[in-house]
């Protein structure tokens, strides 16, 4: 393989954005582009857009057999929901681009929508347009999403300091456990919620797993650290569960496991203190651990010693076979 040519997901994601940045012609309306849980667009005075796009195929990220059409699109509309929420976001609009196996192809799209109309109602979401195909090949879905900043405007992945505080918003591991993934519960409302209550450093939704995400807020901040508290990092119930099975512990699922769809908000340590003291209504917090100035992931025991976390969140160019 040529040195340069990029490996994994993300070395090919960085790849595509340091090529988009080099080149000399760029639109008004970027105001930030490739990196971040969606782009973010100055479309006039007043108006911020946020847009973001996630595809979901067959054998994958769903089983359309075992998990049915209307749980897929349910997780297919609220995977992009998640993202808006991330940015501390009002979602406004959808486009909706399928490739339906010819098989049963219009039932099918029929219950992907029923499965999409609860949360596009819950959200205020309209269904503005989108692309109709069929082949011979296993569902694809992908939803694209536009929203809006608020006053206070969007939250990034690169405001981390050192000293500030890491919080989720609920438990985590063990998504796979009895099809949860499916069941994506955006913290749309949270978001919101916390953005209006304290200044957020940096956001972001756990989709790929908590080190796998805080690392990408570590990166995007210019290289900071982080040191959790193994004792403070709420497992979900789910997490126990599979690790009966698989071996793992709880804590390595919580670590490690994708799609929970939690937010993880870095927060002024005082500002934090605050929020944890009065909790916002509807908001579950949990303080995980803080930013340090050397880079890095560490993980405090809670016999108190001190261990490195190799971040090991989902590639989909390294473990591309189903
Ligand atoms: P998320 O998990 O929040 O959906 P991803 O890890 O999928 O984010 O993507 C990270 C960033 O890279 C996002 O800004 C996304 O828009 C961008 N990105 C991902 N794939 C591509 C691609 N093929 N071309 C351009 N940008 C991409
Ligand atoms: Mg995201």
């Amino acid at each position: 393989m040529p040195e340069s040519e990029p490996t994994g997901e993300f070395g090919l994601i960085d790849w595509i954005r340091r090529r988009e940045r080099a080149r000399p012609a760029k639109s008004p309306w970027t105001k930030l582009g490739i990196g971040d849980d969606c782009a973010i667009l100055d479309v006039g005075p007043r108006s911020t857009l946020l847009v973001t796009t996630d595809m979901l195929m067959d054998g994958r990220h769903f089983r359309l057999e075992k998990d049915g059409a209307e749980s897929v699109g349910h997780k297919a509309l609220g995977v992009n929901l998640s993202d808006i929420a991330a940015m501390a976001g009002v979602p406004r609009a959808a486009v909706i681009a399928v490739a339906l196996p010819c098989s049963g192809a219009s039932g099918l799209a029929r219950r992907l929508y029923d499965g999409m109309a609860a949360l596009a109602e819950r959200f205020g979401v309209d269904l503005i347009g989108g692309d109709t195909n069929a082949w011979d090949g296993p569902l694809v879905l992908t939803v694209t999403l536009i929203g809006e900043a608020t006053a206070r405007g969007p939250v990034c992945r690169n405001g981390a300091r050192p000293g500030d505080s890491i919080l989720v918003t609920g438990p985590l591991g063990g998504s796979l456990h009895a099809g949860r993934h499916l069941r994506v519960e955006p913290r749309v409302a949270e978001a919101l919620a916390l953005h209006a209550a304290a200044p957020l450093h940096a956001l972001i939704d756990l989709s790929d797993g908590l080190s796998s995400d805080l690392s990408h807020i570590l990166v995007e901040s210019g290289g900071m650290g982080a040191i959790l508290d193994a004792s403070a990092i709420p497992i979900h119930p789910d997490a126990r569960e599979m690790s009966r099975v698989d071996g793992k512990t709880p804590l390595e699922h919580a670590l490690h496991d994708g799609e929970d769809f939690e937010l993880c908000a870095v927060v002024p340590t005082a500002e934090a203190a605050r929020l944890l003291a009065e909790p916002t209504k509807g908001v579950s917090l949990f303080r995980v651990g803080e930013i340090t100035e050397a880079p890095g992931l560490l993980l405090r025991t809670s016999a108190g010693e001190i261990q490195p976390i190799a971040p090991r969140g989902f590639d989909h160019l390294q473990n591309s076979v189903p």
